[in-house]
């Protein structure tokens, strides 16, 4: 699948696709060269991470270990910071929740996904703002009347709109407050640089399955204090030090073994680091080009298609990935993306795509049809690397033949 007008060769999308148009890569993206060669490279030589002194074991914690420095190098990690694999974005997410200092109150707008607004144990909710000034303004205001300990955590990307959030100027808000800063760069990761410092994150989650790899392994990367100095995320093998003879007489590790107890995700770990290696080597200006072409494609054919509405909380000229939700006036999304699928060979997604706040206010009374579990919804198109302007093309005329003829 040669699509890209560059050399691009570990970021080749593998599969053969001929038949069928994969425009959901914001719920998982398709697997690259770079990860399944990796994965195939380890896959006759691999061994348990960390226990052994065989051949194997040890090939597999450097394997494992230069993972995560790759990983570091991709986030822009400092010294202080500690590289965690997870099991995806959720996962990092609520790890962390789970080591922010007692009484931290997390300061979020509610147009996040539910992974980034779900597991803060001390939440405080903003409404989703309607241009980055509103944002910023509202964050002043709310860490104005905060008077204990706090972080801020924000998406970097939309996955409903794939709006890219004004992250560095609320970064410099909160720390101008003395508050941390998260990022959950899971839909950002795959499609622009994600270095802390450059973000103004002291935290940033992601997810391999999002990133061309394949599912199972995410990143959680970060400041070390707060995550040393918290219970282990699992406790077991690897995250104890040292277990005494009695209940509770232990050392937990610290670092990254910490939080990563049980024998670790090698193979996802190994195929997420590849692909940071790749989108690092490669030169993401050019696939950041081909992308915000395909999206220009997108939305200027999209504008001629009666009935479907894209929607936007920053306003039509706001910067976004390539992700394009639509509010269908009159249609039931699920089955017009059911028939995407079954009739043309496209695969788009329906619904509330776990963002149930922001999408019931994008969605407004009226202005878009219910899917069939009677809930507001949107269909969403979302693509990346493998993408081309014939997978443009196809859903734009797919999409005109089937809202002439679907209605609820
Ligand atoms: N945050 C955002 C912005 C997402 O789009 C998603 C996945 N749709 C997640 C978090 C959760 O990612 P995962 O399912 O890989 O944990």
């Amino acid at each position: 699948m040669p699509s890209l007008p560059f050399d691009v060769s570990p970021l080749d999308v593998i599969g053969d696709d001929s038949d069928f148009v994969h425009l959901d890569y914001a719920a998982s993206a398709p697997c690259v060269r770079a990860a399944a060669d990796a994965v195939q490279d380890l896959l006759p030589r691999y061994g348990s991470v960390h226990r052994g002194t065989g051949v194997r074991s040890q090939t597999s914690t450097l394997a494992y270990e230069l993972a995560r420095d790759v990983v570091a190098e991709f986030v822009g990690a400092r010294p202080d910071d500690t590289v965690i694999f997870t099991r995806n974005t959720t996962d990092a997410l609520n790890l962390l929740a789970r080591a922010l200092p007692p009484a931290t109150t997390t300061v979020h707008f509610d147009g996040e996904h539910h992974a980034n607004l779900l597991p803060w144990p001390n939440p405080l909710r903003l409404p989703a703002p309607s241009s980055p000034d509103e944002a910023v303004t509202a964050l002043k205001l709310a860490l104005d009347g905060l008077s204990g300990p706090a972080v801020f955590t924000v998406t970097g990307a939309s996955n409903v709109t794939g709006e890219v959030w004004p992250v560095r100027e609320l970064a410099d808000v909160a720390r101008s407050y003395g508050v941390r800063v998260i990022v959950d760069a899971a839909q950002l990761a795959p499609h622009v640089p994600v270095d802390l410092d450059d973000l103004g994150a002291d935290y940033l989650a992601f997810s391999g399955h999002k990133l061309y790899a394949p599912f199972g392994a995410g990143v959680l990367a970060g400041r070390a204090d707060w995550l040393d100095a918290a219970e282990p995320y699992l406790a077991g093998g690897g995250a104890s030090a040292a277990v005494g003879d009695r209940p509770g007489d232990l050392t937990w590790a610290t670092g990254a073994p910490r939080h990563e107890g049980g024998t670790p995700n090698l193979l996802g770990a190994v195929a997420l680091a590849a692909v940071c290696e790749a989108l690092t080597t490669v030169g993401r200006p050019e696939l950041r080009d081909h992308e915000q072409r395909l999206l220009a494609r997108l939305r200027d054919g999209l504008s001629r298609v009666p009935g479907a509405t894209e929607v936007s909380l920053f306003g039509p000229d706001h910067p976004r990935v390539g992700i394009v939700s639509l509010a269908l006036t009159g249609h039931d999304p699920a089955e017009v993306a059911r028939r995407l699928g079954r009739e043309h060979g496209i695969g788009v997604r329906a619904g509330q795509f776990c963002a149930h706040p922001l999408v019931r206010r994008l969605s407004g009374t009226g202005r878009t049809g219910a899917c069939d579990d009677g809930v507001p919804g949107l269909l969403r198109i979302s693509f990346g690397l493998g993408s081309t302007e014939a997978d443009i093309d196809r859903v734009l005329e797919a999409l005109t033949a089937v809202l002439g003829t679907v209605r609820t």
